[in-house]
């Protein structure tokens, strides 16, 4: 076991990093962020911040020289980096956990190949590739890019074929997988945790609701039916399984109108669905992963109210900020914001934890002050 006093690596400076660094700070760890942003989120609260790229080899040696055990935020670090600190230090997760879930194409074969459900899918690499799928994907279909894609980016809505091929065009002919769009009942997410020794600790089902793509909010409990809750808890812990994952992950999953459950993507790292994990729950995402990493078994995973969780994205500052009086009057809001300068459209900038008896109750004052705080 890793205990506190020792020095820890975070790879990726952003929210998550942060509420890592945080939950560790707070165990009495220290915390190494190395991202090439001076003003990174993380970084700017880190005991240290090596501010250096990804691939800066003398940054890598010096940061695992510094760390008993490193871990990420951000699954599009080059499995190669990891790959190098695995030679030098502890590192979870491994680089192999980060290869199977980069890239849309290898994640989705990846969690086809442990028996689970997926999206009718086409890897489009040329033009050939989707004058060849019009017989296995029906419109209308989203175009993605494989890689590199996150909140929606990247991705193209497409009603007939020839809108792929204008799509593949503008997406710069970039390796791409070509989905069907499912008539979605709902979306569900499970966070989990998994140690050394294999065990599995899940965070209750999180239902989450995207506006253009982004996670706008998280409710829990979830309104989905038990059994589907333990069907997508299962899958998710094959899938951790499967990767031999090590650390804090989620899965993301549809539910048809049909009431199947569809694996969606898999996140290497904590969640922005799971941060209700952090006002409403016994243990949260982030402590998990430090417990994680440093081999410590984990936390409970329990519920301890209903919540609804909302993020609050750059399009809420306008040209000022928002009327955060508004938010902070209430006793059981939960307000997070991660040090970002620069409000931009889209840009998440932080979230609230909305707690209260039932989620009906916690929507309602959610919603109520979403609408309070818009800066005008
Ligand atoms: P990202 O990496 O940007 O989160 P996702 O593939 O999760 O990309 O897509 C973002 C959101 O877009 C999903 O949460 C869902 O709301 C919607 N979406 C994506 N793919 C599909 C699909 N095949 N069918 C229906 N909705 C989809
Ligand atoms: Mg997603």
């Amino acid at each position: 076991m890793i205990l506190p006093g020792a020095t820890l690596g975070m790879l990726g400076g952003g929210q998550l990093g942060r509420m890592f660094t945080t939950a560790a700070q707070t165990m009495g760890y220290k915390v190494i962020v190395l991202d090439p942003d001076k003003n990174s989120p993380a970084g700017i609260i880190a005991d240290k911040h090596i501010c250096a790229s990804y691939t800066d080899e003398s940054a890598l040696t010096e940061l695992a020289q510094h760390c008993a055990a490193i871990t990420t935020e951000f699954e599009n670090i080059p499995a190669s980096t990891l790959a190098f600190l695995e030679n030098r230090t502890v590192v979870h997760p491994s680089s192999t956990a980060l290869t199977n879930t980069q890239n849309r194409n290898i994640e989705k074969n990846f969690i086809r190949a442990q028996g689970i459900a997926t999206v009718p899918f086409v890897s489009i690499y040329n033009r050939d590739d989707i004058t060849n799928s019009s017989d296995q994907i029906s419109f209308p279909a989203i175009l993605k890019v494989a890689t590199f894609g996150y909140d929606g980016k990247g991705q193209i809505v497409c009603e007939d074929l020839q809108a792929v091929y204008e799509a593949f065009e503008a997406l710069g002919q970039k390796e791409c997988v070509l989905e069907q769009r499912i008539d979605l009942e709902r979306e569900i997410s499970v966070v989990l945790a998994r140690g050394k020794d294999g065990q599995i600790t899940a965070f209750p089902v999180a239902e989450n609701v995207h506006i253009n793509g982004i996670l706008h909010s998280t409710t829990v409990p979830s309104d989905a039916a038990e059994k589907q809750q333990q069907t997508a808890i299962e899958m998710a812990s094959k899938i951790a399984a499967g990767l031999n994952y090590i650390g804090t992950m989620a899965v993301e999953f549809f539910v048809s109108r049909q009431g199947e459950i569809i694996a969606n993507e898999i996140a290497p790292r904590p969640h922005n669905s799971g941060h209700y994990t952090l006002d409403a729950c016994a243990t949260s995402q982030f402590e998990q992963q430090v417990r994680m990493l440093c081999g410590l078994p984990a936390g409970s995973a329990e519920l301890t109210t209903p919540v609804v969780m909302i993020n609050l994205l750059g399009d809420v500052w306008g040209n000022s900020q928002p009327h955060w009086d508004q938010l902070l009057i209430q006793p059981d809001i939960k307000l997070h914001l991660y040090g970002k300068k620069e409000a931009r459209a889209g840009r998440k900038m932080g979230h609230y934890n909305v707690l209260a008896i039932n989620t009906t109750t916690a929507m309602q004052l959610a919603t109520q002050t979403f609408s309070a705080i818009k800066a005008d």
